[in-house]
């Protein structure tokens, strides 16, 4: 595999939230690792990449996904919607469930949800579209699951699951409690779908008391998939547990506001996650993690470099993945970007700062160019990357 030395990277965002900015030009990748990250490395390497002045991010991690059959999508009867997400800064997915099969009964028995989880898995794990990482085979949490079901899903590398179509009229039973417990010895991580009914019409309603009885990691979409729960509930979320919380594009803006406000007032930026709850019924949306990042950047106040860290490395942290950070010894998936020709804005952190979209000219997933001149779905960007082999 050829290495690669990317130079003169104008701005670095790293995606740690913790610190979120690095004070470095360029970076070494061997292996589709990075190797070394610092100013004015000179490593003799096969592909030079001359950012000229650009930003560089981590990947984008799409933590709310619908991934069905390979690229293509059934629920929109869409191609190439994962290659689209790519040319928009995604390197990786996180399936929120594979529940817009067509034909699929729902909720499904408890064999059809293993069995569905397992084949997306598997499918998944020999495709990679476009070359983005899909963490697919979340297994959908019925009623009548038993714990050799969660050997099984553990078995085939398996790391979430989803209540979704639980019937929580059965909580005294504890047996969604057992099922928490069950996935936390396997490392497995609980995501519970909140708020309104889904599109499918069958999932069940979830505010506070339900989500707070189930104890998840990760509250799916707490702003909106689309209906969210009532404005109190997500800021008792906030307040009183310490759940990730998830905003994706298929929700309510208004409930943003409310979300970060609390957020800020717990300074639990560390907890917030960026997906986009697509295809589903929201449709195909290339650029909808972008948008997400403008809006809590132009809109909310967050600073655009905290907002990046939102839609990469905390996403993987949350997930148990190590995805989403730029930075020695990880996986070289990474986004050059910069403003585009007209915006007001001074480089791409200042873009989103406007709530100007930046446009994208590479894009590198395992040091492997995917994009290399300029995204087919964002306008060009003033400057492009000069790419020598
Ligand atoms: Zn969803």
């Amino acid at each position: 595999m050829p290495s690669v030395l990317i130079k003169n990277i104008g701005v670095l965002v790293t995606g740690n939230l913790k610190n979120p900015l690095r004070n470095a030009d360029s970076i070494y990748i061997e292996d589709g690792i990075i190797r070394a990250t610092g100013n004015g490395l000179n490593q003799r390497a096969d592909i030079v990449t001359d950012a000229r002045g650009m930003t560089a991010i981590p990947g984008l991690v799409d933590s709310h996904s619908h991934p069905t059959f390979g690229d293509f999508t059934p629920a929109q009867n869409s191609l190439s919607w994962i290659t689209h997400y790519m040319h928009g800064g995604v390197t990786a997915l996180i399936s929120a469930g594979e529940l817009h099969l067509p034909g699929l009964p729902l909720p499904p028995d408890p064999q059809t949800a293993v069995a569905l989880a397992l084949v997306a898995k598997r499918c998944y794990d020999n495709l990679r579209p476009a070359g983005v990482k899909v963490h697919a085979g979340t297994l959908l949490l019925v009623p009548g699951l038993k714990e050799a079901d969660f050997d099984t899903i553990a078995a085939a590398g398996i790391r979430l699951v989803k209540f979704i179509f639980y019937d929580y009229s059965l909580l005294p039973n504890g047996e969604a409690e057992r099922y928490v417990d069950w996935a936390r010895k396997r490392g497995i991580k609980v995501k519970i779908h909140s708020g309104g009914v889904s599109r499918s019409g069958v999932s069940q309603v979830a505010g506070f008391d339900i989500v707070s009885r189930i104890r998840p990691d990760i509250v799916g979409h707490i702003t909106g998939g689309p209906i969210p729960m009532p404005e109190k509930d997500v800021e008792r979320i906030v307040a009183e547990t310490d759940y990730y919380v998830e905003i994706c594009s298929s929700g309510n803006a208004r409930m943003v506001l409310s979300l970060m406000r609390a957020v800020t007032a717990k300074s639990a930026f560390d907890r917030v996650l960026i997906g986009t709850d697509t295809p589903g019924g929201t449709g195909i949306i290339p650029r909808g993690m972008l948008r997400e990042v403008c809006f809590l950047s132009s809109v909310v106040g967050v600073p655009p470099e905290r907002a990046i860290c939102m839609a990469t490395g905390n996403v993987g942290r949350a997930h148990g993945l190590a995805i989403g950070i730029l930075e020695e010894g990880r996986a070289a998936d990474l986004v050059l970007m910069d403003k585009i020709h007209g915006s007001v804005a001074k480089d791409a952190l200042d873009s989103f700062a406007k709530g100007d979209l930046p446009g994208i000219s590479v894009v590198m997933i395992d040091g492997e160019i995917r994009v290399g001149g300029r995204s087919q779905q964002t306008p060009p960007p003033e400057r492009t990357a000069v790419i020598e082999e």
